[in-house]
């Protein structure tokens, strides 16, 4: 294993943040703006030559910066700043990243509010992406022009469960002077991009981080001149285009976030469990903790030790029909809710070429084996999987599924 064990949980594990009064959470800082004892520390922070003020929240503020703090410490990266959704995230990095003219290589099989971004949005700014399968690096290679900018690519696919290397894809990234993006949503813990040689790491908080599905919210993760880049008052995308996230919500997500490696580590093993369970009753079920997911192996070898391969798994019910009856019926038995999303203490379902991946064009999901049929579970944090297990095989044989 390339790390050791629980390294992440570590780091957020040692933040000692004080609260004004002695408190064991930080005070929340439930303020727009900051005051200033002299006009001209004011001038000289606009400036940019006085650092280390608080100023106006859309730029910083405390409590969003101790979350930023300990996210980019789980990450590895020096700095990080959040956003109002995962989103806001994605779009200000890319936004701060590319210029009229210039083009993106993005996995094909990723979020579909990502790909409409990509596909229908930034076409207006003149920045075109290539769509490609990032598991295959000599698709990328062949795909980078002189005008390519950026590589993107989400550590697990969404909703396909594709893991990309990101070893690899960093090494070609660095050769040609291209920024690599990399979205860690669906594996928080699990894997370091940073670490493995991404510029850029992005979540959407709204998904296991947080854990709660009471809020969106979201992150970009870098090193200190790309994230100052981000909040410049003159240029910076996050300053301009104002995605802020509020000090109140950063502050319950930070007391969410020290949980994570507990629920990542009973995520993963309930997935683990029901995977192989069903693949033994002869379903088509996508796990990459089964060993005939083809990047079982180097996810393996990559991924940080302890917290399994993930929350995420998919079942392959063969249409949508099945698709449908199967989760009505799932929902009725109590083991869920039927709703987008992810990362809940409740298991959550979806199919998502009806839903989150619609946005990608029926010839386009069918080229990648995104069918109607397929079902994605984000399991909850069950007690007992073996009783869920059972439950869900009454719900499949009442649709006639087993
Ligand atoms: N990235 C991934 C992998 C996602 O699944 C999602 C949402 O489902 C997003 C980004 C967007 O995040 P948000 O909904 O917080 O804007």
């Amino acid at each position: 294993m390339s790390n050791k064990k629980g390294k992440p949980a570590n780091k957020i594990q040692d933040l000692q943040f004080f609260g004004e009064f002695g408190g064991v959470n930080p005070s929340i800082a439930d303020s727009s703006t900051f005051t200033y004892l002299a006009g001209k520390t004011m001038g000289d922070v606009f400036e940019g030559t006085q650092e280390g003020c608080y100023l106006y929240s859309r730029h910083t503020n405390p409590s969003t910066s101790y979350l930023g703090q300990a996210i980019a410490n789980m990450e590895y990266t020096k700095g990080a700043i959040l956003s109002a959704s995962g989103m806001g995230a994605i779009t200000t990095t890319l936004l701060q990243l590319c210029s009229t003219g210039d083009e993106i290589i993005s996995s094909r099989t990723i979020y579909g509010g990502t790909y409409a971004f990509m596909k229908n949005y930034l076409p207006k700014f003149n920045i075109k992406t290539t769509f490609v399968n990032t598991t295959k690096l000599e698709e990328i290679e062949n795909a980078i022009t002189e005008k390519t900018k950026v590589i993107y690519c989400e550590t697990m696919s969404n909703p396909l469960l594709e893991v990309s290397d990101i070893n690899a894809i960093a090494e070609v990234a660095k050769k040609h002077g291209i920024k690599f993006v990399v979205d860690n949503t669906f594996t928080p813990m699990i894997f370091s991009p940073s670490k493995m040689g991404a510029d850029v790491v992005i979540h959407s908080l709204t998904k296991f981080i947080n854990g709660t599905s009471d809020t969106v919210g979201g992150v970009v993760c870098s090193d200190e001149e790309f994230i100052a880049s981000m909040i410049d008052v003159n240029s910076g995308s996050a300053m301009l285009l104002g995605p802020t996230m509020d000090a109140v919500r950063a502050a319950s997500i930070l007391k969410n976030i020290r949980t994570l490696h507990l629920r990542m580590k009973k995520h993963s093993e309930n997935a683990q469990y029901l995977s192989e369970k069903f693949q033994a009753d002869n379903l088509r079920v996508i796990y990459p903790g089964l060993e005939n997911h083809p990047q079982h192996e180097m996810m393996k070898n990559s991924m940080n030790d302890g917290f399994g391969f993930g929350g995420m798994f998919v079942i392959d019910t063969k249409t949508k029909e099945n698709a449908n009856a199967l989760m009505e019926e799932m929902q009725n038995n109590n083991l869920g809710y039927l709703a987008v999303s992810l990362g809940f203490y409740k298991t959550l379902f979806s199919a998502p070429g009806l839903s989150t991946s619609s946005e990608i064009p029926e010839d386009e999901r069918d080229t990648m084996g995104l069918s109607d049929g397929l079902v994605r579970i984000s399991i909850g944090l069950d007690n007992d999987i073996e009783r869920t297990y059972n439950t869900m095989v009454d719900c499949m044989k009442k649709v006639g599924i087993l």
